[in-house]
């Protein structure tokens, strides 16, 4: 027996726990960072003598990029994107990382976002690898990190060129498609919003607050932005279709002042853009200066946008048929059906569209199940989706 059950791998990747580190207050060595699944992987790829590529991206954080298939340079690739984080395990109310089994169920944090998925690919890769099919192309299975928080790994995945892909220092490839695994329940996602962020700092002076008019209160003008940000979103919802594939924009964090009896000399807001199906990055960059630059804010007040600190454009339909044409029909070769779907939440299948790689996000598994605090999945999806990716690369 060649071909391990997704599930053994699955079991194993629960246990070792990889919480994205970024936006959590303390960092638990023992609890965030992807290492132990990185070192895990780059084991597993040894053992089975499969090549493979450690890429650094962040202190610690790896991507771990693996390659089977035909030698062949020019050989047909696909490239198969899996993100190695999961998010906090606060509040979960099953253990999260016992993998517990109980009818046809793994419990714990990421058995459903996205571990079930690496499980699929990791079997279906190991029986390409072994049974060598005659068709097969070269499968890159990148395993990622950061895709919880910034995108950071996937953004160090793309090759200098449009389209290219890091393989390892020296070569880079062209895929022509790429399956980026998020739950699906074994259907795809064709489109999905983006998202940017950033801060907005303002700044005034600080004064004694029994004598305010002799400084400027940055909260001041940090209100008059949240009055007119608050208008931009009504503005952005009408210009959409419908709710699902709206843009929207939010203020979700607010911090200023450092004392109850001092004018605040600064103020700073945290910006949640949600980019709709028919929105581009630029345009909704450029909307945002555009209106801050027209707000008055008071004498002595000034404002300063950051740069993005997360930025995931949306995923279109439009461009991406090539992905969509191939997984959906290894998907009715094993299911008999294919749906496809589009959803509000953002993937790493954007930032690869947007590089020039026909994209299409696949997996087992429901979102619902994902980010909670009985997170679960279903094994015979994982085992499905396992086989769904041997014959998507058996060619
Ligand atoms: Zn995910």
């Amino acid at each position: 027996m060649k071909f391990t059950s997704a599930q053994r791998w699955l079991e194993e990747l629960v246990r070792l726990p990889s919480i994205n580190p970024g936006g959590a207050g303390k960092v638990d060595p023992q609890l965030h960072g992807e290492k132990r699944v990185t070192d895990w992987l780059e084991n597993w790829a040894k053992s089975k003598k499969i090549q493979y590529f450690r890429q650094k991206v962040l202190p610690d954080r790896d991507n771990l990029v693996m390659v089977v298939g035909p030698d062949d340079p020019h050989a047909k690739a696909q490239l198969w994107e899996v993100h190695q984080d999961t998010v906090d395990i606060a509040g979960m109310t099953v253990p999260p990382f016992e993998a517990r089994v109980q009818d046809g169920k793994l419990f714990g944090r990421g058995a459903c976002d996205v571990k079930g998925s690496m499980a699929s690919m990791l079997a279906a890769l190991e029986r390409l690898h072994y049974e060598r099919p005659q068709k097969a192309w070269k499968i890159v299975l990148a395993c990622t990190v950061d895709e919880e928080h910034t995108f950071q790994g996937v953004q160090a995945l793309r090759g200098n060129e449009r389209g290219f892909i890091r393989v390892n220092d020296s070569h880079q490839l062209k895929p022509e498609f790429a399956v980026v695994a998020e739950p699906s329940q074994l259907g795809l996602i064709t489109a999905h919003k983006g998202v940017i962020r950033w801060y907005i700092r303002v700044e005034g002076s600080a004064c004694h607050s029994s004598t305010p008019h002799l400084g400027s209160n940055a909260i001041y003008g940090a209100a008059k932005i949240a009055s007119r940000i608050a208008g931009l979103h009504s503005e952005i919802q009408q210009k959409s279709p419908d709710a699902i594939s709206a843009g929207s924009i939010s203020l979700t964090q607010i911090s200023g002042g450092s004392a109850p009896n001092i004018v605040p000399s600064e103020c700073t807001l945290l910006l949640d853009r949600r980019i709709g199906f028919q929105e581009c990055t630029e345009e909704a960059e450029n909307q945002l200066k555009t209106i801050l630059a027209q707000i008055d804010l008071g004498e002595g007040l000034r404002c300063e946008l950051s740069t993005p600190i997360i930025r995931c454009p949306a995923l279109q339909t439009q461009g991406n048929e090539a992905a969509e044409n191939h997984v959906s029909k290894a998907v009715r070769q094993i299911l008999g059906n294919c749906t496809s779907t589009a959803v509000a939440f953002g993937t790493d299948a954007s930032t690869l569209a947007e590089h020039g790689i026909p994209s299409v996000v696949f997996g087992p598994g429901n979102i619902r199940q994902a980010h909670t605090r009985d997170e679960w999945i279903n094994l015979s999806e994982v085992e499905s989706a396992a086989e769904i990716l041997f014959q998507l690369g058996s060619g």
